[in-house]
C-alpha cells in the first residue's frame, strides 16, 4: 500500500477513535454530573482530534503556522488528559502551569521554525514535553498503586504512555535523519511509531473509561449500602457484610453489640430534629473511630446501631462494648455543650455453635432491652465469665 495512504488512514483513525472516546466521556459525565474530570478527558480527546485534523487538512495553511497551531492543540490535549486523570484523584497541576506550558512549547516551536529552522528540535520539544507532563501526572498519582485493580492498571498504562515518548523520540532521532519531511512522514519507521502512540493512547483512554465506570458503580454501591447521615453502613449493607463474614469464617468466634441511644426522643423534643441528627452523626462517627479496624459498624434504623465483632470471645466483646459506651458518654465538646451528656445502652452476645445470625440478633436485642429496663447507660451481656457489673448512673 502507498505509504501516504497508510499515513492518512492512521491519521484519520486516531482522531476518529478519540472522538468516540470523547463522546463516551461526555455520556459518562451526563450519568453523574459531579465528575467534572470526565469533561476534561473529553476535552483532551477533542483537542487531540482537532490537532490531528489540522495537520491532516493543512489548516492553517503553511508549514510554520500549521506546526505551531497543531502543536498547541496537541499540548493542550496532553495537559487536559493529565489534569483529567489528576482531578479524578482530587489533584491538579494548576491552570497557570498549563498556560505556561502551552506558551513555552508554542514559542519554542515558533523559534525552531522561523529563527533557527530545525525539525529535530521540534520533535524533541513536543515529545519530551508530553512525556514529562504525563510523567509528572503519573508520579503524582502513585497512590493509585494501593487502589483497586483498575486504579493500578490506570497508573501503569499512564506511566508506560509517559515513558514511551522518550525512547520513541530517541529512536526517531538516532536512526532516521529526516532530510526530506514528506519522505520521513511516509516512512514505515515513523508510521510504526505513530501506531504505537495511537495504540497506547487508545489503551489509556480505555483504562480511564473503565476506571470512571468503576467509580460510578462504586458510588452507587456506597449509596445503596451506607447511611448518608452517619457514614456507617445501613441495615442492608451491614447485613450483607455480616453474612459474607459468616460465610467466610463460619467457625470463628463472632460477637454482636447492639447500641441504642438513651432518651433520644427527649433530645429531639428539647433541641430539635437537626440537633438530633447531629447527635446521630457524632455517635456514628464515635462508633466507627472507637471500633477496631476489623469490626463492622452499622445503623440499623432510627437511633439503633450495631457492631459486629469478628474473632472476639464473650469477655472481649463485653469490654469492646464498654469501651464504645464510654466513648459515647464522654462524647465531644460540641455535643456536650449543646445537649449535655449523651449516653447509650448496649446488649452484647456471641454467636452460639448452632445459632443463626437472626437468632443472635433477637437474643442480643433482648439483652439491650434489659439494659434499658435496668437503668440505661450500661452494657448487658450474657455468658461473660467473671463479669464485674459496673455501677451506673440511672437515667431519668
Ligand atoms: P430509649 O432510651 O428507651 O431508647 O428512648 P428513646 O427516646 O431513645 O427511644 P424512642 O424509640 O422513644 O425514640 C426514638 C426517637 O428517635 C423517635 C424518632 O423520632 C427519633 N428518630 C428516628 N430516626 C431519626 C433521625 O434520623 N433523626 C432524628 N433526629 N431523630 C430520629
Ligand atoms: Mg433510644
Ligand atoms: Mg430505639
Amino acid at each position: 500500500m502507498d505509504a501516504s495512504v497508510v499515513r492518512i488512514t492512521l491519521m484519520l483513525m486516531v482522531p476518529g477513535i478519540l472522538s468516540v472516546f470523547g463522546v463516551a466521556f461526555v455520556c459518562a459525565w451526563f450519568i453523574d454530573k459531579k465528575r467534572d474530570y470526565l469533561l476534561l478527558l473529553a476535552g483532551g480527546c477533542g483537542l487531540f482530534a482537532c490537532g490531528a485534523t489540522s495537520q491532516l487538512f493543512g489548516w492553517p495553511p503553511g508549514v510554520g503556522p500549521n506546526a505551531i497551531v497543531s502543536g498547541a492543540l496537541y499540548t493542550s490535549a496532553v495537559l487536559a488528559v493529565a489534569e483529567g486523570v489528576l482531578l479524578r484523584s482530587q489533584k491538579r497541576l494548576g491552570w497557570r502551569l498549563d498556560v505556561a506550558v502551552v506558551c513555552v512549547i508554542s514559542l519554542a516551536l515558533a523559534w525552531f521554525f522561523y529563527i533557527d529552522r530545525n525539525l529535530l528540535a521540534r520533535i524533541y520539544i513536543q515529545n519530551f514535553g508530553y512525556g514529562a507532563i504525563l510523567l509528572v501526572a503519573a508520579v503524582k498519582l502513585r497512590s493509585l498503586l494501593r487502589g483497586r485493580l483498575v486504579d493500578k492498571a490506570l497508573f501503569w498504562v499512564l506511566l508506560v504512555f509517559a515513558l514511551h515518548f522518550f525512547p520513541r523520540t530517541l529512536l526517531t532521532v538516532g536512526l532516521s535523519v529526516p532530510l526530506d519531511r514528506v519522505a520521513f512522514a511516509n516512512s514505515v519507521f515513523w508510521q510504526a511509531l505513530q501506531l504505537s502512540l495511537a495504540v497506547l493512547g487508545i489503551g489509556l483512554a480505555f483504562v480511564i473509561l473503565a476506571a470512571a465506570i468503576a467509580d460510578v458503580i462504586d458510588d452507587l454501591r456506597r449509596e445503596r449500602d451506607f447511611d448518608p447521615l452517619t457514614g456507617v453502613l445501613n441495615r442492608r449493607g451491614f447485613e450483607e457484610r455480616v453474612s459474607m463474614l459468616l460465610m467466610k469464617s463460619p467457625r470463628g468466634t463472632t460477637a454482636l453489640a447492639l447500641c441504642d441511644i438513651d432518651n433520644f426522643k427527649n433530645i429531639n423534643d428539647s433541641h430539635g430534629h437537626d440537633v438530633g441528627d447531629n447527635v446521630l452523626r457524632e455517635v456514628g462517627q464515635l462508633l466507627r473511630t472507637s471500633a477496631r479496624k476489623r469490626d463492622i459498624v452499622g445503623r440499623l434504623g432510627g437511633e439503633e446501631f450495631a457492631v459486629l465483632l469478628p474473632d472476639t470471645d464473650a469477655r472481649e466483646a463485653y469490654e469492646c462494648a464498654e469501651r464504645l459506651r464510654a466513648a459515647i458518654e464522654n462524647g465531644t465538646p460540641v455535643t456536650r455543650d449543646t445537649v449535655g451528656p449523651v449516653t447509650a445502652s448496649f446488649g452484647v452476645g456471641s454467636l452460639g455453635p448452632r445459632e443463626t445470625w437472626q437468632d443472635l440478633y433477637k437474643r442480643v436485642d433482648t439483652l439491650l432491652y434489659q439494659a434499658k429496663r435496668t437503668g440505661r447507660n450500661r452494657t448487658v451481656a450474657d455468658e461473660v465469665p467473671g463479669r464485674i457489673e459496673r455501677p451506673t448512673e440511672v437515667q431519668s
